[in-house]
């Protein structure tokens, strides 16, 4: 069967966050724009995001909030394209919502009232959506030629919006990064970020057992620190804190855990009177960490002895509390893929190739990856929005 041909400005593969956002961009300029996506529907990952929720943006963002192994990339898209930017097409869609905390805005009622706009933007634009498209075959001569099972797609512009490796049963495929190589990009080895780790043997049946404990503390590794929630899971550690720092941990590297941020539990023994034994210690302990986490830490750390010396290297232990994973949850827990196509191809302005004149790649396939708390989507949005202004 001969394939139906489809003549386009842009072709657009993956119709997620970033992927509808330099869409709709697009259209709105008049550009006739095609988006292919594999699944049976759009934007799948923005259902599931912040619970359900959608934490759509964060209202403080900055340039600080991403890796990326250039750290100047970013500052350009974000600039031209800002969370007030996103929020007034979230108040023009009269979208209820509110911060949740540290700038967090998320959906008062569901992640679909995000993924709803963008499909009325699109629709309003003039977007054709083509649903359920396995890409077959892809390749470049005067233009792009995109085969599909049925059909072929030609375009001046094409447009990667596949995103990251982070579950891949709701889509995710590894497409972005195969097309980079096809056209002899260079790629940041992708890993998983916002994921929890897993402890190694030694520390997985000395905590294990606290699964659902939580605790405030810093996390801290490779210059990077975060002072959040800490969770134990039935395998190792989660919680904001762990998930922000697991974006800068690479094997065999080791965490470090500040368990008492801002305190001085062993204070208390500057006063001579206070009888210095472990019931003193741990009724101390007690107010600042969860009764079971203070215990197993006394059973597991107590001072080797009650002099000063000893009650500092106690003290300082509690603050540096290092811990050498021996992995994470993979990309199937992960809630980015951090690495990606090197920024070094890409012009920071419009996301096109250096070197591929044409083609473009926008959101989580590029190496800029964001905190935790809405910045992944401020990517998405501004590195759509700088592609399809540029369209
Ligand atoms: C559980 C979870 C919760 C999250 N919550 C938040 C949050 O609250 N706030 C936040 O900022 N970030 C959150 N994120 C991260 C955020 O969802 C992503 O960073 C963002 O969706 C990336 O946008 P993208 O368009 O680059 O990729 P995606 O949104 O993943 O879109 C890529 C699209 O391409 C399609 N595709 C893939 N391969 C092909 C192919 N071969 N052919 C055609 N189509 C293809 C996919 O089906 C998908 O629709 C969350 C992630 C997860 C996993």
């Amino acid at each position: 069967m001969r394939p139906v041909i489809h003549s386009f400005d842009a072709v657009i593969l993956g119709g997620g966050a970033a992927g509808l956002m330099c869409a709709m961009e697009a259209g709105k300029r008049g550009r006739r724009v095609a988006v292919l996506e594999h699944a049976d529907r759009l934007g799948k990952k923005i259902l599931i995001s912040g619970g359900g929720r959608c934490n759509f943006t964060n209202i403080h963002c900055t340039p600080e909030n991403f890796l990326s192994s250039n750290p100047h990339f970013a500052k350009s898209a974000l600039a031209r394209y800002t969370p007030a930017d996103f929020i007034a097409l979230v108040e023009k869609h009269r979208i209820p919502y509110h911060e949740k905390t540290l700038g967090q805005l998320f959906c008062d009622r569901s992640a679909r009232d995000i993924l709803g706009m963008l499909e009325e933007e699109c629709r309003a634009a003039g977007v054709s959506i083509f649903l359920g498209t396995k890409i077959v075959e892809l390749s470049r001569t005067t233009e792009f030629i995109v085969r599909t099972t049925n059909d072929e797609f030609r375009a001046a512009a094409l447009v990667v919006a596949t995103g990251g490796l982070s579950i891949a049963k709701i889509g995710a495929t590894s497409f972005g990064y195969d097309l980079a190589r096809q056209f002899g990009l260079k790629i940041r080895e992708p890993w998983p970020g916002l994921v929890p780790l897993v402890f190694d043997q030694q520390d997985r049946p000395r905590y294990c057992d606290l699964a659902g404990v939580s605790a405030d503390v810093i996390a801290s590794c490779d210059g990077a620190q975060f002072r959040e929630k800490m969770l134990f899971t039935h395998r190792g550690l989660s919680g904001p804190a762990v998930l922000q720092i697991s974006s800068y941990w690479k094997k065999p590297n080791s965490i470090q855990i500040d368990l008492a941020p801002g305190r001085d539990v062993t204070a208390i023994f500057h006063d001579p009177k206070a009888p210095r034994t472990l019931a003193t210690l741990r009724q101390e302990l007690r107010k600042i960490l969860p009764t079971r986490f203070a215990d197993r830490w006394l059973e597991l750390h107590s001072p080797s002895s009650w002099t000063n010396s000893a009650l500092a290297d106690f003290e300082q232990q509690l603050h540096a509390w290092t811990i050498a994973p021996s992995g994470t949850e993979g990309f199937e827990k992960a809630e980015v893929t951090a690495g990606g196509v090197d920024t070094d191809e890409l012009s920071a302005k419009t996301m096109e190739c250096r070197r591929v004149p044409g083609l473009f790649f926008i959101g989580e396939v590029v190496d800029v990856t964001g905190h935790l708390g809405g910045f992944n989507f401020q990517w998405a949005w501004a590195s759509g929005a700088a592609a399809g202004r540029a369209l």
